[in-house]
């Protein structure tokens, strides 16, 4: 594979990234590498810090391994220890072990906070020189065989070879030049509502569940912080689209869903109504026949979104990334570009994407009491199965993380 190098800065191609959160830094940051002139722009005033807790898995960990990541990703490996299942009393049900502390696991997934990753991208593509724009985003594009015309909100006009949506799930580059997020929408069924909340129940890298038919609430420890992420989700048949506008009907319909859960459900609902952090959404994937469209191209959650239910977003931003950069800078044509980019990343995707949809799935997010039945069966079958430092396997999510073997581009 050779790099088609545009060193003179009269050759340069320029890139136009939407999105400076997990794929447009990584992808910044490779086509800056091959001698890309590239501009992020990005709607939030800052790269958003914080946030909970996300994973890089398989093929993703050659990804940050290139990036010359690895060992500052492994110094922020949370090591959860494991995903406590409790009764309506607080009792355990089961465990499901996640890293084997006592081994120091690190020869497979790295978990670490969205925040810690989103700085260290951003850092490393502020060495170079990627120019970011923030508090801006692009209001209208128009693109022909020779270019792409973006006019910002702020007013600002200019011309690029290539523009990427990398604005997530939400993205507002598929809305201008792919239609509405309806078209290329796959609700799962199921809205949910993240927060903070102080951690009185003294938990350590740990997440705890607590689960009834069609309601899910938990927390989650990342290491010894003293405050907690909470989660109230909940299965509704239709998107319940409405509470997006609204804040207070959102809260009051998450309250009266929860009014009588057991657990800690009663001390959730209050935070969530308190809370300053609150975040909701629907549990929605993204799927299109086509990432791209003349010079326009998607990456991450913008083109394919698996939800959290796969637990793969991360990972799948950082392939999709390192794979649309490669293609770029071997290919002149970006519309071969992107067909190629597309070629090779989609089967990993979508192995990635079915994740979220598989029966195993309810373990986590139980809808009926069948499943709720199930997933106990499941947890006593893990209990009998452990001798103590037995770390879980899924074999099925493992086959799919790694799914594609990464070519080398330079
Ligand atoms: C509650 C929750 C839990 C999750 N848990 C996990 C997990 O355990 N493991 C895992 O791997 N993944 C998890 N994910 C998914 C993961 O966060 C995403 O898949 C991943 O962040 C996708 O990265 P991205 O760069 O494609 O998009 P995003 O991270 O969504 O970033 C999009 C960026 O675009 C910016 N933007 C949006 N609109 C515009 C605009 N109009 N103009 C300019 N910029 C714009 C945003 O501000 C943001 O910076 C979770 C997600 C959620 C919501």
């Amino acid at each position: 594979m050779s790099i088609l190098v545009h060193s003179s800065p009269g050759t340069r191609r320029r890139v136009l990234i939407s999105g400076a959160s997990i794929a447009g830094p990584t992808l910044a940051y490779w086509l800056n590498r091959y001698g890309f002139d590239v501009t992020v722009v990005e709607r939030a005033p800052a790269v958003r810090s914080g946030g909970y807790a996300i994973d890089i898995r398989g093929t993703a960990l050659g990804v940050v391994e290139r990036m010359g990541l690895r060992p500052q990703i492994d110094a922020a490996h949370i090591a959860s220890r494991g995903l406590t299942f409790v009764d309506a009393q607080g009792e355990t049900i089961g465990t499901v072990p996640i890293y084997d502390l006592t081994s120091n696991d690190l020869g497979r997934d790295v978990e670490l906070p969205r925040g810690t990753l989103t700085d260290m991208l951003y850092s490393l593509t502020r060495e170079s020189a990627v120019c970011y724009r923030f508090e801006d985003t692009i209001e209208a594009i128009n693109g022909d065989e020779n270019g792409v015309h973006v006019r910002f909100r702020s007013g600002i006009h200019d011309r690029y070879d290539v523009v990427i949506g990398a604005d997530g799930l939400h993205s507002n580059t598929r809305r201008l030049v792919f239609g509405s997020e309806e078209t290329y929408s796959h609700y799962l069924g199921f809205a949910f509502n993240i927060f903070s909340v102080p951690n009185n129940l003294g938990l350590s890298q740990e997440a705890v569940l607590y689960a009834e038919p069609g309601r899910i609430a938990g927390v989650f420890a990342i290491r010894d912080c003293p405050d907690l992420f909470a989660f109230l989700i909940f299965a509704a048949e239709r998107p319940p689209f409405s509470a997006h506008a609204d804040r207070a009907e959102q809260i009051e319909r998450t309250a009266a869903l929860f009014e009588h859960g057991g657990w800690q459900v009663p001390r959730l609902v209050e935070a969530m109504r308190h809370a300053d952090d609150l975040y909701f959404d629907t549990v929605s994937q993204i799927r299109m026949p086509s990432w791209s469209k003349g010079r326009v191209a998607l990456v991450g959650d913008a083109a394919c979104a698996p939800s959290f239910r796969a637990g793969q977003g991360t990972s799948m931003a950082l392939v999709g990334a390192y794979v649309l950069a490669g293609e770029l800078a071997t290919h002149d044509n970006p519309e071969e570009a992107f067909a190629a980019y597309e070629r090779i990343v989609r089967p990993y995707m979508e192995a990635n994407q079915a994740l979220a949809v598989r029966d195993a799935a309810n373990i986590i997010f139980p809808r009926t009491q069948q499943d709720l039945d199930a997933r106990n069966q499941m947890l006593a079958s893990i209990r009998s199965d452990q001798s103590g430092t037995t770390t879980y396997r899924d074999t099925e999510a493992e086959a799919a993380h790694n799914a594609l073997e990464l070519c080398d581009y330079d």
